[in-house]
This record gives structure tokens, sequence and C-alpha cells, in this order.
């Protein structure tokens, strides 16, 4: 492991700082808890941001220079996650660059990468993941959405839920199945699709907190060119897992935390704070620390070209489930003004409190539930039997 902040990473922040200091408001304060739910009002402010990150060449940094990227290192990744978390910096982009790049760097042809990945980051091209339906969430090879070959075509009919930005996405990553369950690599295959093909219904699905980022997504005889399948038909269940490697390696809420815990600091020098809650504070400086440790170890396996495993269940585990301690900490230092939510100029940290309690429920489901990561720790990390 290497966790050198390299001086390329130092200058990478100076850089992304000043990009979000031009696109973000003063006293800005995030949109929705996680970067891609983005309340209608702030779509525009997003896309701003994501076309000025795109000119500067820090959408995908990582990524080489002919597709868009600047060729760096997944630790000057690393910094632009936190420097964007931290300034609760709204992103569609965010399953772009953190999912579908990586797949398509790792898996496409050379057609397909010379198509998307510049189109992601010279152009910000949003895409949304079409993996989980309402009977397939953790068991997600029990997926039953189809596509069957005929010709050069496969011909898609089925439905997704939770597909989150669905209804502002250019583009789909779709998982289907094209053979049976107990086939090699259990029948599934992985699609990249256009959002405007005949076919597609997108349904709105409203959250707890009456927001909209997620939705359903239906398929009628949807048509997709044998040429947008991503590798192998029926290898795709091994490319989605890597996939979801790669979603839950993601550092965005190392910024995040370290932001509100910074802004909860603030606060309390104001007003005072008691002994338990100084105590907390401490406590989430110390997750916050291990979070950042877990995060840089998956970092540093891609940096050294390895895929992560467990180890990305392990930061995604720990982040998830350390914010929503966080979440509690901030309740009981803000009190009840903590749960109003940004719509009463009384609410404490524009809303946020409320959104680290009820929003931050989600980071322990989104890409895998913790109960999914234990299981992958445990049986792939400590070998013990399923
Ligand atoms: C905010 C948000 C955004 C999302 N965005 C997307 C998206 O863009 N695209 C997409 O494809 N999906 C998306 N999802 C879906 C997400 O991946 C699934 O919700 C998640 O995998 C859980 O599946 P499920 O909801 O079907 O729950 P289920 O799998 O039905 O699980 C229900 C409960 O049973 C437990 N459980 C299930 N199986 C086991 C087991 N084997 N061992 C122990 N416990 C088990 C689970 O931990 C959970 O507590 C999103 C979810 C959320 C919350």
């Amino acid at each position: 492991m290497d966790f050198a902040q390299t001086p390329e990473m130092e200058s990478i922040r100076g850089d992304i700082r000043a990009v979000l200091a031009d696109a973000l408001p003063v006293g800005w304060q995030g949109s929705g808890f996680l970067p891609m739910d983005i309340r209608p009002e702030h779509r525009e402010l997003a896309q701003a941001l994501d076309q000025k990150l795109a000119a500067a060449r820090l959408i995908a940094p990582a990524w080489p220079t002919e597709y868009g990227g600047r060729g760096l290192t997944p630790y000057e990744q690393f910094a632009l996650y936190e420097e964007l978390g931290n300034a609760l910096a709204p992103r569609l982009t965010t399953i772009s660059v953190d999912l579908v790049g990586p797949v398509v760097i790792l898996y496409g042809s050379d057609e397909q990468r010379a198509k998307h990945l510049p189109a992601i980051a010279n152009d910000a091209t949003v895409w949304c993941q079409g993996f989980s339906e309402p009977e397939a969430g953790s068991d997600l090879t029990s997926l039953r959405t189809k596509a069957v070959r005929k010709g050069d075509v496969y011909i898609v009919n089925g439905h997704k839920l939770w597909t989150s930005m669905a209804h502002w996405s250019e583009w789909m990553i779709l998982l289907a199945r094209t053979g049976d369950d107990d086939s090699r690599g259990r029948g599934l295959s992985l699609f990249v699709l256009p959002m405007s093909a005949p076919g597609i219904t997108v349904r709105p699905v409203i959250d707890a907190s009456s927001e909209h980022m997620l939705n359903e997504v239906y398929f009628e005889d949807v048509e997709i060119p044998a040429e947008d399948r991503i590798g192998e038909e029926n290898s795709g269940w091994k490319y989605a897992t890597s996939l979801l490697q790669y979603e839950r390696g993601d550092a965005l809420l190392i910024g995040q935390f370290s932001r509100m815990l910074r802004d909860l600091e603030a606060l309390t020098r104001e007003s005072g704070a008691s002994e338990p809650e100084r105590r907390a504070l401490a406590q989430h400086q110390i997750d916050w620390e291990i979070g950042k440790l877990l995060t840089l170890r998956v970092v540093s396996l891609h940096a050294g070209g390895q895929l992560p495993d467990r180890e990305s269940s392990q930061a995604k585990l720990f982040m998830s489930e350390a914010f929503q301690r966080l979440g509690m900490t901030a309740q009981a230092i803000t009190g009840e003004f903590g749960n109003l939510t940004h719509e009463d100029g009384r609410s404490r940290l524009g809303g946020r409190v409320v959104q680290a309690l009820v929003n931050a429920t989600t980071g322990t489901i989104i890409a895998g539930t913790s109960e999914i990561q234990r299981t992958i720790i445990s049986t792939r990390g400590l070998g013990l039997p399923r």
C-alpha cells in the first residue's frame, strides 16, 4: 500500500478547487445527500459544473489522455472525489465516471472505448445503471429482463427498478438475461444502450424525502445492436461484479463526511458542546481516518493494476455506517432545528442534518446492502463458508 500524498495530488486539488469556486454559489449547501441526488432546480448548475470540469480535463483525470483524461493515477482521481465531496458538489456524471468508464476501459471493445469514454470525459454524458429489478436486488443473478438474440440485434423485454437518474440519462449500462441461470457466467450479459431507444419507458419513484432521483424503467421490444454488448455473451456477471466493486470503493463519502464533521465542530464552537457530544465528534474523526485509509487501500490496488474485491466492500460498509452514526450526532448537536429540511430557513447546515438522518440510510442499501458486504468480507476475505 502506498498512501503518499503526491505533489500531483496537491496540484490537482488546486485545479479542482478553482473550478468548484467558479461553478458553485457562495454558501452552497449541496442538493441531495448523494451527489447524484440532484433537485430539479439544481440540474443546470450540475450540468455547468460537469462542463467546467470537462473543459479542465477533470471529469476523469485518471483516464488516458486519448479518452479525455489527464493520464494521471487513481490517487488523483481520489483527490477529485474528496474535493467534490467536501464541496457538496452535485454530480450528474457519477455513474458515467465511476462505473461505466472503468468497465468500458477493462472489458469494452476498441470501438466502444473510442465512442463512449471521450463522450463522458469531454461532453459529460450522463449514464444510468440498469441492474436491479423488483425481484432482483441482492440476488442480482435472478434478474428476469431478457435480451434475445435475433440476427444482428438483441430484443429486450423487462423491467428495472431503482434506476438512479434514468430520467436525465442519455445512456444506460444494462444487465440482462441472455442464457439459462445455470449456464456459464449465470446467463447474464452486459449492454450499453441509448435511453432514447424506442420501447423504453421511464417512470419516477419518489423517495421518503419527496425527492425524485429513482425510477422504474420498462423495456418493450427494445432493440440493441449486437456490437453494443460489452465483452462476451453470458459473461456479464463477471463484468458486473467488477463494476460493483468500483462503485463500492467510491471515495465521495470521505469528502462529504469531513465537511459535515468540520461544520459540526464550527457549530459547537459557537454554541458549546456537551462532554458526550465532544467525545462523539472525536470518535467520528477517528472513523473518518479509518474510512479514508480503507478507501485509500482500494485506490492503491487500482494504482497497482489490481481489481479490488472485499477491500471495496470493507470501505463501503464502514463509511456508509459511519455516516449514519455521524447523522445521529449531528441531530443531537443541532436539536429540533436539525430536523428541518432545506425549505425551512431555520434548518441547520442547509437541511443536511435531516438528510444525513433520512437519506444516509440509503448508503447501506445502494450498491449492495451491508449484509451483502459482510458476506463478501467473510467469504472472500476471511474464507468462511457461505
Ligand atoms: C438510493 C438508491 C439508489 C439506487 N440506485 C440504483 C441504480 O442506479 N441502479 C440499480 O440497478 N440499482 C440501484 N439501487 C438498488 C440497490 O442496488 C438495491 O436496492 C440493493 O442491491 C438491495 O436490493 P433490494 O432493494 O432488492 O433488497 P433485497 O435484496 O430484497 O434485500 C432486502 C433485505 O434482505 C437482506 N438480504 C437479502 N439477501 C440477503 C442475503 N443473501 N444474506 C443476508 N441478507 C440478505 C438485505 O440485506 C436487505 O436488508 C439503488 C438503491 C438505492 C437505495
